[in-house]
């Protein structure tokens, strides 16, 4: 059975946050526990379409966003941990899937229409950007994984990739590509989480709990957390569904349901929900910190160097199969 399971995360960001952990992150942990093969990629290409004035940056980024994977719980014997950049093969089938994909399927793309209008018009607007998805879809079609683990957001451009792996088995004739499947978390909450306040957490909006926030900081951000804005008293009602710290106990405190019934009942105030938030999120969080700690860049490069040899292996093999399948010569 087919256990490949590939997934990754941009390094337009030196630190990823706990969006990122509960969206995609945690579920990768999960499947290493259950025995999957997991491929966790550092998207620097990814990076650079909203970022390529800051090509430097990005490649600093890189190294960080992999020592978040391995604080997470990624370990590198058992699963791979590399830099997309380091397989040229993503590049090159890239090249080849954008020969064969529609432009309307790209248009359609909703995340393509917000980014643009942020860029600031076609002039400024880079090709890459349009071309995200299909760059995306020979990231995961290269390994020919049996699932992709993202948060809710990405659905759309999951699409595009089967789409696209179909389109090529039915131009050349054969099946090189089977669907894969998105694992979205079922839960809500952690499939989109809500950030500080109350829009959806990404670094864009600075609304942020980073994994690598120390205690203190991770403590004062909960203290400026979004609340019921009509709970002034401990007394008033809450409304557990709105308030962001509430959100964050549901994920990571195990009364929850407790603490959200007292909470609607005016039986408790929002300084308290956030005193048990702070301990039971920084819980969480010490030894992902203590990890991180641990980590040099030389350790994480030489990580990153053992990830990109052992993915290189698969990226090659599928090379071969794709051209193969077109008739071109097969090194
Ligand atoms: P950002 O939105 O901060 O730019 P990315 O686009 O790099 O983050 O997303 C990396 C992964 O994290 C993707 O799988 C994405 O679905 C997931 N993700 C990002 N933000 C959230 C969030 N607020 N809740 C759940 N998952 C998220």
């Amino acid at each position: 059975m087919n256990k490949r399971v590939l997934s990754g995360m941009r390094s337009s960001n030196p630190r990823l946050h706990i969006g990122n952990y509960e969206g995609a992150l945690r579920s990768w942990v999960d499947m290493q526990e259950e025995g999957y093969d997991m491929f966790c990629m550092v998207a620097d290409y990814h990076a650079l379409t909203t970022m390529y004035e800051d090509a430097a940056q990005v490649a600093v980024n890189a190294r960080e966003v992999a020592k978040d994977y391995v604080a997470a719980g990624i370990d590198p014997k058992r699963s791979v941990v590399f830099r997309q950049s380091d397989v040229t093969e993503h590049a090159e089938l890239h090249l080849l899937f954008s020969m064969i994909t529609p432009l309307g399927w790209l248009e359609r793309v909703p995340t393509y229409k917000e980014k643009k209008d942020d860029m600031g018009g076609a002039e400024r607007e880079p090709y890459g950007l349009l071309g995200y998805p299909v760059l995306q879809t020979a990231d995961i079609l290269l390994y020919r994984p049996m699932g992709v683990p993202v948060g809710r957001d990405q659905a759309p451009h999951l699409e595009i990739g089967n789409d696209i792996g179909t389109r090529f088995n039915r131009l050349y004739g054969q099946e090189v590509f089977t669907p894969y499947r998105y694992l979205i978390p079922k839960d809500e909450t952690r499939a989109k989480v809500p950030g500080l306040d109350m829009r959806k957490m990404s670094k864009s909006y600075d609304n942020c709990i980073y994994l690598s926030d120390t205690e203190d900081e991770t403590a004062a951000k909960i203290k400026s957390a979004f609340t019921t804005p009509t709970k002034m008293r401990k007394t008033d009602p809450g409304i557990p569904e709105g308030c962001a710290v509430c959100q964050y106990l549901k994920l990571y405190s195990p009364q929850w349901q407790t603490q959200w019934e007292e909470d609607r009942a005016g039986e408790r105030g929002c300084m308290q929900n956030k005193k048990e938030l702070t301990e039971c999120l920084n819980e969480m969080l010490r030894p992902m910190r203590e990890r991180r700690a641990e980590l040099d860049d030389a350790a994480i490069e030489a990580i990153l160097a053992d990830g990109a040899e052992r993915a290189r292996e698969v990226a090659s093999e599928t090379m071969r199969m794709v051209k193969s399948a077109m008739g071109w010569p097969v090194r």
